[in-house]
């Protein structure tokens, strides 16, 4: 296995679920964090835990959508974050469950904002470096979504179709180079992502967990940790996981 001691690693959505938890088995294996997210005060609250393990982190207030920003905020990263070693392409959301004829255009333009053009914002300005450097790795959280169109998951299940196929892409543009590009497509996991999807309602989030064990963070957070330790020869190109319960 190869270590994580001292590689930056940059998760994008680390304020909650997913990327909270990545954020977590990472500051275990003793890497030092970027943490990217809009809701400030929760990468710091995660920051302020990570001490525990000695964790160096530095907290990073920003919306993957706003291009410009985003430029300016990874070109301006203090000297000790410069050099990003694993990039975890995390943030993303899903807003809605309707049909397309009836839904609104507004979630439409938020899910294609974050989940693909966000996602390649910040690919696009930390792989270069990667590829100069010689050494690098980059996981794209897809999800089962990208494989199978579910009722109603029209416009999310598009955007995560083009994870997938950036994801691709990537591999493809990176090779010949040691800069890995991997895959993680979970199914459903018990995150906050149900109540973002419904905006806030609870109790219809809620429901989307009856009769299923779902996944946890934590599942997916540690297969995203084993791929990065592989040793650098060995790329995990693409992985779904799924509850046992779903189908
Ligand atoms: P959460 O809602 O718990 O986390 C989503 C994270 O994305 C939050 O930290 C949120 O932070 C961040 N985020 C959303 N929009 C932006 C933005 N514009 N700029 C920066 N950060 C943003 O959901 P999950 O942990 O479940 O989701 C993580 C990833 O996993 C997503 O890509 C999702 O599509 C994918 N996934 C989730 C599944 C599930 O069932 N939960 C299944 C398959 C894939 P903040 O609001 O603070 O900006």
């Amino acid at each position: 296995m190869a270590s994580i001691q001292d590689q930056i690693v940059l998760i994008t959505g680390a304020s909650s679920g997913i990327g909270a938890a990545c954020a977590r088995a990472f500051a275990q294996g003793g890497a030092k964090l970027v943490l990217v997210a809009r809701r400030l005060e929760r990468l710091e609250e995660l920051a302020q835990e990570l001490k525990q393990y000695g964790t160096q982190v530095y907290c990073l207030q920003l919306d993957v959508c706003d291009r410009t920003f985003v430029k300016s905020a990874l070109r301006s990263l203090p000297e000790p974050w410069h050099n990003i070693d694993i990039l975890i392409n995390n943030a993303g959301l899903s807003r809605g469950l309707d049909k397309f004829y009836t839904a609104d255009i507004q979630d439409w333009e938020e899910m294609i904002d974050t989940n693909i053009k966000g996602l390649l914002y910040i690919t696009r300005l930390l792989a270069p470096k990667m590829v100069e450097r010689g050494r690098g790795h980059i996981i794209n959280i897809g999800s089962i979504a990208g494989h199978q169109t579910y009722p109603g998951g029209n416009v999310y299940c598009a955007t995560k179709a083009a994870v997938k196929a950036l994801s691709e892409g990537m591999k493809m543009d990176l090779l010949g180079t040691p800069v890995r590009v991997t895959s993680v497509d979970p199914g459903m996991v018990k995150t906050e992502f149900s109540q973002v999807r419904f905006h806030g309602d609870v109790e219809r989030a809620n429901k989307v967990y009856q009769g299923i064990t779902p996944l946890s963070a934590e599942d997916v957070a540690e297969i995203v940790y084993f791929c990065t330790t592989r040793p650098p020869h060995v790329n995990i190109s693409e992985l779904i996981v799924l509850a046992t319960d779903q189908a």
